[in-house]
């Protein structure tokens, strides 16, 4: 359900790629994190250079432990909320 792809992507239920640049935060394990950019354009959710992915993609880095953040096991509180 997470793992939609595609570019034309306007519709999804999950945030798209302007809602992301808003939230420049996670909260993990109670404290903040700053979101890692996308370093160029992304291949899954099709952030370009500086900008933040869209929740759920397959590429984005997470800030805490410098894994992928779909398959880390820090405690995201509001990683996978829509
Ligand atoms: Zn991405
Ligand atoms: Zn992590």
């Amino acid at each position: 359900m997470m793992t939609q792809t595609g570019t034309n992507s306007s519709r999804r239920r999950c945030a798209g790629l302007e809602e992301a640049q808003r939230h420049a935060e996670y909260l993990i394990g109670g404290r903040r994190y700053e979101r890692i950019p996308s370093g160029g354009a992304c291949a899954d959710c099709g952030a370009g250079p500086g900008k933040l992915h869209v929740a759920g993609c397959e590429e984005e880095i997470c800030p805490r432990c410098g894994g992928l953040v779909i398959a880390c096991d820090c405690a995201y509180g509001a990683r996978r909320a829509c």
